[in-house]
């Protein structure tokens, strides 16, 4: 490296940080400034495909890409290693085995799960929240299977699963979870009434966000394939048992107990000193931090405010992908001394897969799309995406759409 050109640090590589380096690469010439993407492992994994490893319809390497298949390491240098903290006054970041300084840094980090403070949450129930954790849920369900059928636990009671949160993440994890009992019930020999998939939602309906008849689209699917709902119904506290749920305190055992309440951006933000509303930081149109001419973040860390409407645009992996490109065009306007540009989200639709076949959403003009049609789409919209990060022959060896 050269001493005198301009650091980039990208911190992360999910969606976000993945498709910043990316674009960086390939729009930066080799002479402009050297590029480092830091991130824990060596492998990006697909976030929105998390629940399917959750459940068991998919497995973990299917929904992982190693970082030096798709990012050019002849242009990017790439540092495995976790971020703790971010000097900004000094421009370095801590990492957990070293240290490395910027000019540009892009904070990509993710999310981690949001717990709202409620007692148990942290400590008693699993979370949807990377390859590792969403593997211990398969892995905790077939055990609670597998204890049940060879007699060592008597009671029903372990073989229930408890969804906490009736969002994008519950419910596609639900869907997949019907997909998947049935398999376990047949493999382990249990009846299938005797297995419940109970998702408890606060609000009064499931899927906040989605308009009233696909919510009541997806909730008949899946109450068709035995999932049962209790909307309306907030989760008080999660005990090594269950969940306590309700003004009347009702409680609900079960073997497996899963949250999917909401998500706030990743710890270091907060402990790197950042204000954060809503559990995110509030960055400007441009994507920058106020204050910071020289950081950027994007994706679960932060907001980025609808002009139009003064709110903030969604957060999913749509907008993480579009916000990258805004990020990486800024990266190199502010290197060669250029105006930047606001960030414009380009709404394509919202997909939800309800597992299986299943699945409902809009697309483009709030066209809406239900069942097979739906789960096409959806399929077609996880492709794109392997495309965008690693073009024909990642789609080729991961890809959901099958040509035959
Ligand atoms: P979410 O915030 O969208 O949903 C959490 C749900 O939990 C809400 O319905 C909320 O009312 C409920 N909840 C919160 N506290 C509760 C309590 N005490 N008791 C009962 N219910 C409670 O969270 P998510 O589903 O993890 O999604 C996080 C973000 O990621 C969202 O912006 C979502 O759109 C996005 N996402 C997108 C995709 C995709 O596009 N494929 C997939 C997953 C998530």
């Amino acid at each position: 490296m050269n001493a005198n050109k301009p650091k980039i640090l990208v911190l992360g590589a999910g969606y976000a940080g993945m498709m910043t380096t990316k674009r960086l690469s390939q729009q930066l010439r080799p002479d402009e400034a050297d590029i480092t993407l830091v991130n824990k492992h060596n492998y990006h994994y697909l976030t929105t495909w998390l629940h399917e490893v959750a459940a068991g319809t998919a497995t973990p390497n299917s929904s992982r890409v190693m970082i030096s298949d798709v990012i050019n390491t002849k242009r990017v240098q790439l540092h495995f290693d976790s971020v703790v903290k971010i000097n900004k006054d000094e421009k370095r970041v801590l990492l957990e085995n070293g240290e490395l300084s910027y000019d540009y840094l892009v904070i990509a980090l993710g999310f981690e799960t949001a717990t709202f403070g409620i007692p148990g949450i942290k400590e008693h129930a699993l979370k949807i929240e990377n390859i590792n954790s969403s593997r211990h849920i398969r892995d905790h369900i077939e055990f609670q299977f597998a204890r049940y059928s060879s007699g060592a636990e008597k009671s029903e009671d372990a073989l229930t699963i408890l969804v906490g949160g009736a969002g994008f993440t519950g419910i596609e994890f639900v869907g997949e979870l019907a997909k998947r009992v049935p398999e376990l019930c047949i493999e382990y020999n249990i009846e299938r009434e005797k297995v419940r998939i109970i998702n408890v939602e606060a609000a009064p309906a499931i899927l906040p966000g989605f308009e009233d008849d696909l919510v009541e689209y997806a909730q008949k699917s899946l109450e068709e394939r035995g999932i049962e709902f209790r909307i309306g119904a907030k989760i008080q506290e999660c005990t090594e048992e269950g969940f306590i749920i309700g003004d009347d305190h009702e409680v609900i055992k079960a073997g497996t107990v899963v949250w999917t309440g909401g998500v706030q951006a990743s710890p270091v933000v907060k402990d790197s000193g950042f204000e954060l509303v809503k559990g995110k930081v509030n960055v400007d149109h441009d994507l920058r931090v106020p204050g910071h001419d020289h950081i950027f973040i994007i994706g679960d860390c932060s907001w980025v405010m609808d002009k139009e409407n003064d709110r903030p645009y969604p957060a999913n992996a749509q907008s993480a992908i579009q916000e990258a490109e805004t990020c990486a065009s800024n990266v190199k306007a502010l290197l060669r001394n250029e105006e930047l540009q606001d960030f414009a989200f380009d709404y394509k639709g919202t997909v939800a897969s309800l597992g299986g076949s299943d699945a409902m959403g809009t697309i483009l003009d709030d066209k809406k799309l239900y069942g097979i049609k739906a789960k096409a789409m959806k399929n077609i919209i996880d492709d794109r995406y392997l495309y965008l990060v690693g073009g024909p022959k990642l789609v080729l060896k991961k890809g959901k759409v099958k040509l035959t």
